[in-house]
């Protein structure tokens, strides 16, 4: 007979997790690295880890495919665009937009910030190569890419091939809501704010995305693409960076980044379990509604940027003096609030308050400040 007393069940102890404003690579959601832990060694039984099976294999493409239906599913993606799942992040894409789209033509590029200045710098240099033309139609630089060029301004081409800009620049906190009214197919970059909110996919010709925000980790990058805009690369574009072999392959010209699709199929099971894109979305406008609201009933805090275009993911903010900064962020440190430290484009501070970060931290965030506020203000 067995007389030792049964083992007790040992209890699992809540991991270590601060509140993390990182802007990317991101907080991630703390089930998904759960679950991703659970399965790291032995994933559904075959005694071996996702990221050490073959891309080719049946199974490994049951995951990269349901990964693909799922973000169809949250975005409502039409049945016309491609979904592709690449690697060299969104900046790539600043290269292979113009070897894919410009087609011996004209673009129009709108700049609103550090993002989509770097799109057009990379678009010029194709220019130069005689790939086509490239046109600024306007630019927010003069008043510090803290509003949008009005588009009366704007210098639009009458016979674009395509227009391109930046939905939410993650630097300055200025986010373009509603998709500009022109006649050019528009190609956007929504690396930081890319399942933020519901958007009508069927207004872009392409959409991208880098995944460290929104998605899961850094290097991958999502594509979503009209059909009709496949099949008019450059002779010079990489294969890798050409979308209509790309899809042909169904993103596995060669070995994907076959743990990061993983892991992105895992957040979008989690978005799915959050009640998906309108439910987070909802609570992404009480995050930022909340960090405005006390930047702005403050003398103390200030952000800058025109109220319509107020970013919902990133919020900078400086300090009145910014000689307390070094201290705002040591004491903030000490109060478990981490990275808060702006981007040294724009100084002082600012929150990534991306999908994965809860309510709760930005409520800790608020709390943090007005007693900040209260003892050097
Ligand atoms: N676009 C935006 C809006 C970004 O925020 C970033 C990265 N922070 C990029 C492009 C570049 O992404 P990556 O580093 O993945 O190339």
């Amino acid at each position: 007979m067995n007389t030792q007393a049964p083992a007790e069940t040992p209890t699992k102890k809540a991991p270590h997790r601060v509140p993390n404003f990182c802007a990317g690579p991101a907080t991630m959601p703390t089930a998904v690295l759960e679950r991703a832990q659970e399965e790291l060694l032995d994933w559904q039984g075959s005694g071996m880890s996702v990221m050490e099976i073959s891309h080719r294999s049946k199974d490994y493409i049951a995951v990269a495919q349901k990964a693909e239906t799922k973000l169809r599913s949250l975005m409502d993606i039409p049945d016309n665009y491609k979904v592709l799942f690449l690697q060299g992040g969104a900046s790539l894409q600043f290269s292979a937009i113009p070897l894919n789209l410009l087609n011996g033509g004209r673009a129009d590029y709108l700049t609103t910030g550090t993002w989509s200045v770097k799109a057009i710098k990379e678009a010029q240099r194709y220019e130069k190569l005689g790939l086509g033309d490239i046109n600024l139609v306007a630019t927010g630089k003069d008043n510090k890419f803290t509003d949008v060029p009005t588009q009366s301004d704007w210098n639009i081409s009458d016979d674009a091939a395509y227009f391109h800009y930046c939905a939410n620049e993650t630097i300055h906190g200025l986010q373009i809501f509603e998709p500009p009214q022109v006649d050019a197919t528009l190609i956007v970059d929504m690396s930081s704010c890319i399942l933020s909110q519901p958007i009508d996919v069927s207004k872009f010709g392409m959409i991208y995305a880098g995944a460290q925000k929104n998605i899961g980790p850094a290097g991958l990058v999502i594509i979503i693409i009209r059909e009709d805009l496949l099949g008019q690369a450059s002779e010079w574009c990489p294969m890798l960076l050409n979308y209509e072999h790309q899809v042909e392959k169904e993103s596995m010209s060669n070995t994907p980044a076959t743990y990061s699709w993983y892991l992105a199929g895992l957040v979008f099971d989690w978005l799915e379990e959050q009640g998906g894109v309108a439910a987070i979305g909802k609570i992404n406008q009480q995050k930022a509604a909340l960090l405005y609201q006390t930047i702005d009933d403050s003398s103390f805090y200030n952000n800058p940027v025109a109220l319509k275009h107020r970013s919902i993911m990133n919020v900078p903010f400086t300090l009145a003096d910014s000689n307390l900064d070094k201290v705002f962020l040591e004491q903030s440190e000490k109060a478990g609030l981490f990275n808060l430290k702006g981007h040294r484009d724009v100084g002082g501070m600012r929150a990534s308050i991306y999908n994965a970060v809860p309510l709760e931290w930005v409520q800790l965030l608020v709390n943090f400040m007005k007693d900040f506020e209260k003892q050097y203000g």
